[in-house]
């Protein structure tokens, strides 16, 4: 094997694959109430496809993928995609992003088939306020698909909130209390100014602006991620056994330190999320491209990724919405 690095010799390990555009939700930031144009089926990629894409590029070096959408548990049988990439020798994590109100069902089955750990995206714990923020009625479904999660072992659970001024920012010390009283693991997120076509664009509250409000609850210690190696900063309080992290992408964005590529439900390789420039997999992978030739284009991608996205010189995306490329 390999070792990947870009042209800023970012070493690259990490794959995040969304499986599919559809959602079950229509979360107010992230897709227009009547959801976006949708993926024909024949152009997404099957799981035998998906997997030869992986197979090449774990001979590269990576290391660890994420299976993200859309919303990755609308997609048939997902335990069978995980149960192949779990064969990979060279693959020692298998994790998902998902909004959980489908997890309670399949969380069990997805640990079996290999899956390590997931991440859950939950805005607020007010089920009125649920309902207005994703346009959905499940947040009793999300809880329990916490509960389920962390009981079959798919830990660290991670919560991911995206703070909105005005929306939601009114609950981080209800997160942060949770970090205490139930040991989870919350991760606080500023919300990105990526697209504005039938989205709401709430103001994005700045991480520290977050940390001031915390800081009124106790003193927060750094400390390490459990898991996983990501642009979290990562603190606690001295009573929990949970963290709080910090995501920054906006206020202090962490574009040094990207080792991710993403591959589009489409068969699209994605150098960075906050930018258009894509490789195209697909054809070639019908066209019965050698894992050589797979490797060549995977290179490619990795050449081509950007030194930084550029969202504080007002730049926004034109094309896919987040719920196109994962997230
Ligand atoms: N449906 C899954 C979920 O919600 O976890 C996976 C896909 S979703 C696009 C992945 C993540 O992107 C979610 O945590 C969501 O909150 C986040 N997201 C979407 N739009 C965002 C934005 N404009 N700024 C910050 N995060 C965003
Ligand atoms: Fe769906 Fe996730 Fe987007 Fe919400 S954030 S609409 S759950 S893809």
């Amino acid at each position: 094997m390999t070792g990947l690095s870009d042209s800023f010799q970012r070493p690259i390990n990490y794959l995040r694959i969304s499986v599919t555009d559809r959602c079950n939700l229509r979360c107010i930031y992230c897709m227009p109430e009547n959801g976006v144009k949708l993926m024909q089926h024949q152009d997404i990629l099957t799981y035998e496809e998906i997997n030869i894409v992986v197979q090449a590029a774990a001979q590269m070096g990576i290391n660890k993928v994420r299976i993200t959408g859309g919303e990755p548990l609308v997609r048939l049988d997902l335990p069978r995609l995980v149960a192949m990439l779990a064969q990979i020798d060279s693959i020692d994590d298998i994790s998902l992003t998902t909004n959980g109100t489908m997890l309670g069902g399949c969380a069990a089955e997805l640990k079996s088939a290999g899956l390590k750990r997931v991440n859950i995206s939950l805005d607020t714990l007010n089920p009125d306020r649920f309902e207005f923020i994703t346009r959905g009625r499940s947040l009793a479904d999300v809880l329990e698909g916490i509960e389920v999660a962390r009981s079959v072992g798919l830990e660290p659970v991670k919560i991911n909130m995206v703070v909105m001024a005005g929306i939601n920012d009114d609950e981080v010390l209800d997160f942060a209390a949770r970090t205490i009283d139930d040991g989870w693991h919350v991760r606080f997120i500023e919300y990105m100014p990526v697209v504005t076509g039938g989205v709401v664009v709430p103001p994005t509250v700045p991480v520290s602006e977050v940390r001031k409000r915390l800081e009124s609850m106790g003193v927060l210690e750094s400390c390490l991620p459990a898991v996983g190696n990501g642009p979290a900063r990562y603190f606690r309080f001295p009573q929990a056994s949970g963290t709080i992290g910090f995501i920054t992408p906006v206020s202090e964005h962490f574009c040094f330190q990207c080792n991710r590529l993403r591959l589009t439900a489409d068969g699209k390789l994605r150098p960075c999320l906050l930018a258009e420039d894509e490789i195209d997999l697909r054809q070639p992978l019908r066209d019965g491209i050698s894992l050589n030739g797979l490797k060549e284009l995977i290179k490619e991608a990795v050449a081509r990724k950007p030194r930084g996205h550029q969202l504080s010189n007002g730049y926004r995306l034109q094309g896919r919405p987040f719920s196109q490329v994962g997230g």
